[in-house]
């Protein structure tokens, strides 16, 4: 059999402290610079001094375990008041539950199982229950029907970018069982129209669940700031869950969101014990369950730290940062912001330059921008983080439209570059694609990889040559699977 993988074992002897941080601090020196504020999505920051207060917090309650309350009340009684802190800021009038996940995914996944166990004691003529959900939604839906064994029905959104609701009713059959609205939605920032969801939701009895794990921390404080932002929580009749993640512009530490129910009732359905195990009744509520006390410890410490003047400061800053950013992309010649989005997510598009060249220019000016498709556009989520940069991150944009407009003016003839242009391509962060480069060639018959293009635009036009989507879902999780194994020392 031939080595796939070089073989690591443990070091037969322990090094010295010393030695493993510096050995880490080196690999570490790989990574993005976060901290310069030229990375969006990834990491939320606001401000030193907010990092040292969740850094004290979390290394307080390192060791202790979310997973038994009864032994940490402690962590129960933060536990509690984020859920209920949570629940008044998105609209609760008294009624709603929840449980803190690690993060969005959690939250997502634990609405769509507690709505199939629901539909199971209430719909039970329903034999595979569908979700009828806007194109936007995030991946962790799909992730969620691919656990759990339900359909997902996807409808294409309105012109505006939003959900289209008369589409949406049209999807519902005798086999939905909810429907879904993100406020706002990860691709271009938009909220949908979630009173019109929930309408529907009412109409047909059904679930209605709202992704707010991106907005769910800074929707309420852009609207304290004096934003007008959409009605999107629980004061809309109608909406049953929401998915708030506090580790995005709630700024806790990783892992730790919430989901929300209206009642006490549907959360029933999300819990789990198990009675007869030799090692004791064993409860948990949600999919964990060792549970680090860190997250939970510095999420209420950053909620106590910050305040709703705190937020509602922040917010209003973050706000006056993504205003600037969304007319000063509006002011470059060839690129636009995709709708009007509301918040601090937006996508930047093109009618007459490859955007992913554009990225690349970017790239090579330091900003990591990731790749969005069906249409190309890149993507930017506006934090505390960056409202510092607003003027030179306009400057480069502007510069790197103005080098990609001459660059193609002199290479119309380009295949790899037209192609590129209007390439359906894939949303990969741009440390990835180099990666994928070779595969993907190999498949297109490009020949070796000596002729893959560097740079991610020509890649991407490649990735939209692929014969069909499936040879494209299955290069994506060869590389998955990669991402686990050790690199070959060159
Ligand atoms: C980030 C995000 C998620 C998933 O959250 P994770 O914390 O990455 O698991 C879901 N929905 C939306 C709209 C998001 O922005």
């Amino acid at each position: 059999m031939s080595r796939e993988h070089p073989t690591i074992t443990l070091p037969p002897h322990g090094k010295s402290r010393d030695d493993v941080i510096a050995a880490m601090r080196k690999q570490r020196a790989k990574d993005v610079d976060w901290h310069a504020g030229q990375v969006f999505s990834l990491v939320f920051h606001a401000g030193d001094e907010a990092i040292e207060l969740l850094q004290e917090a979390y290394t307080l309650f390192f060791s202790e375990n979310g997973l038994n309350p009864t032994a940490f009340p402690s962590l129960r009684s933060f536990e509690t008041n984020i859920i209920a802190m949570s629940a008044a800021l998105l609209g609760s009038s008294g009624s709603v539950v929840g449980n803190m996940t690690s993060g969005g995914t959690e939250s997502i996944l634990m609405a769509m199982f507690t709505a199939r166990q629901w539909a199971r004691a209430n719909r039970p003529h329903i034999i595979t229950p569908e979700v009828v959900l806007p194109r936007s939604a995030h991946p962790a839906f799909e992730k969620a029907a691919h656990y759990f064994d339900m359909k997902l029905v996807h409808v294409s959104v309105g012109t505006d970018l939003c959900a289209d609701v008369a589409a949406m009713r049209t999807a519902v059959t005798s086999q939905t069982i909810m429907v879904v609205g993100s406020a706002p939605s990860y691709p271009h920032g938009m909220v949908d129209p979630i009173t019109e969801i929930a309408a529907l939701a009412q109409e047909h009895n059904l679930l209605c669940h709202v992704d707010a794990c991106v907005g769910g921390f800074m929707l309420p404080f852009v609207r304290r700031a004096g934003y007008t932002v959409p009605d999107f929580d629980f004061s809309v009749p109608g909406v049953t869950s929401i998915s708030a993640d506090l580790h995005k512009y709630g700024y806790a530490a990783k892992g730790a969101s919430v989901v929300l129910y209206h009642n006490r009732e549907l959360r029933r359905h999300q819990l789990f014990a198990a009675t007869e195990w030799p090692g004791g009744i064993y409860a948990s509520p949600t999919m964990t369950g060792t549970r680090p006390g860190g997250a939970i410890a510095a999420a209420w410490a950053i909620m106590n730290y910050l305040g709703e003047d705190g937020y509602t400061e922040i917010a209003a800053n973050v706000m006056q940062a993504a205003t600037a950013i969304k007319g000063g992309i509006n002011a470059i010649d060839g690129l636009h912001v995709l709708g009007d989005p509301p918040m601090s997510l937006l996508a930047i598009g093109s009618d007459s330059l490859n955007i992913y060249e554009v990225g690349d220019e970017m790239g090579q000016r330091g900003w990591h921008l990731d790749r969005q498709q069906f249409p190309p556009t890149l993507h930017m989520t506006i934090n505390y983080a960056h409202i510092d940069n607003v003027d030179r991150f306009l400057a480069d944009l502007a510069d790197s439209a103005e080098i990609v407009r001459k660059f193609s003016l002199r290479k119309t003839g380009n295949r790899v570059t037209v192609g590129a242009a209007k390439a359906a391509t894939r949303m990969l962060p741009e440390n990835v694609v180099s990666r994928l480069t070779g595969r993907a060639a190999s498949l297109v018959g490009t020949g070796d990889s000596g002729g893959v293009p560097q740079r991610s635009a020509a890649m991407y036009g490649m990735m939209g040559t692929l014969p069909n989507r499936g040879d494209l879902k299955e290069i994506v999780l060869d590389l998955v699977e990669s991402f686990t194994m050790p690199e070959d020392k060159k």
